[in-house]
């Protein structure tokens, strides 16, 4: 049986926003067991936007939720990261409109949460098993939550570009493995569509240290690389994030070929669409 975990102290961090490029400062409260995950924009009189997955109002670049006029952008790393720390409750402070980026991946905020400790209340968690097979695709891209005992993540890409190819990678969403083999893994785009991205006012925070740069068939800062495939696990990475909404723990097997965040938001509305779909267990 499992309990209910929270943060055991505050904790701070400040750096700068992928999209704004503005710099924000975050803490991490903890929070009593049942609250949730919650966003609380302290630049706007506090306004809170929970964690969910029907919140979320915007896919492009990134997962954006919002609650009445507050919204909060790419949420995926950091939320990656607090699932993959097995924290339940949270209340997530930020002067700013997006959390930090740090170093483009969910390792950062990992050793964040490393600092503030875990803490398990006498509330026990509940999960949710998937009893039947959910699907949702796009043109050449899919996602599906399968039936599993255990929560596990495979994804597919395929990239003209010669530094990315063709990837897949799997793994068992274990605590041990997704700090080693999915939270190191950057963010990346190609620096052929970051003047067009900047139009747009977005990715004024990107640079050489926190994204992997595509430039033609090369990685222009191959030095921060820390895996060969670490493309197609940061798309992993996204994926823990973006399920994480569901707001409670998935048991499923998630399959993904060339997903991303608009069909990841569409999958757990497709989940949660028919309760035939899934079943609230106690957790493991
Ligand atoms: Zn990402």
């Amino acid at each position: 049986m499992a309990f209910r975990r929270t943060i055991a102290k505050e904790v701070a961090c400040e750096g700068i926003a992928l999209h704004a490029g503005t710099q924000v400062r975050m803490l991490l409260e903890p929070a009593v067991p049942g609250t949730g995950i919650i966003f609380r924009r302290l630049d706007l009189d506090g306004a809170e936007i929970p964690a969910l997955y029907d919140r979320v109002a915007e896919t492009t670049l990134g997962t954006t939720l919002a609650e009445g006029k507050a919204t909060i952008a790419v949420v995926e790393h950091l939320m990656a990261a607090v699932a993959g720390a097995g924290i339940d409750d949270l209340v997530i402070q930020i002067d700013g409109a997006e959390p930090p980026v740090l170093d483009g991946d969910a390792l950062s905020f990992l050793e964040l949460l490393d600092v503030a400790g875990a803490k398990d209340s006498d509330v026990e968690r509940q999960a949710i098993k998937v009893l039947r097979r959910v699907e949702v695709s796009h043109k050449d891209a899919s996602a599906a939550l399968i039936p599993a005992q255990f929560p596990q993540y495979a994804v597919e890409i395929e990239f003209a570009s010669a530094a990315i190819g063709h990837q897949a990678y799997a793994v068992d969403f274990t605590p041990a493995a997704f700090r080693a083999e999915i939270a190191p893994a950057r963010t990346f785009g190609d620096i052929a569509q970051l003047d067009a991205l900047k139009k747009m006012d977005r990715g004024h925070g990107a640079s050489l240290h926190n994204t992997l740069a595509i430039d033609g068939d090369r990685v222009l800062n191959a030095d921060i690389q820390r895996f060969p495939d670490e493309f197609v696990r940061h798309k992993i990475l996204d994926a823990v994030g973006d399920l994480s909404l569901a707001g409670t723990p998935l048991i499923a097997r998630f399959e993904g070929i060339k997903s991303g965040h608009a069909l990841n938001n569409q999958l757990l509305r497709a989940l949660f669409a028919d309760p035939a779909n899934y079943r609230l267990i106690t957790a493991p």
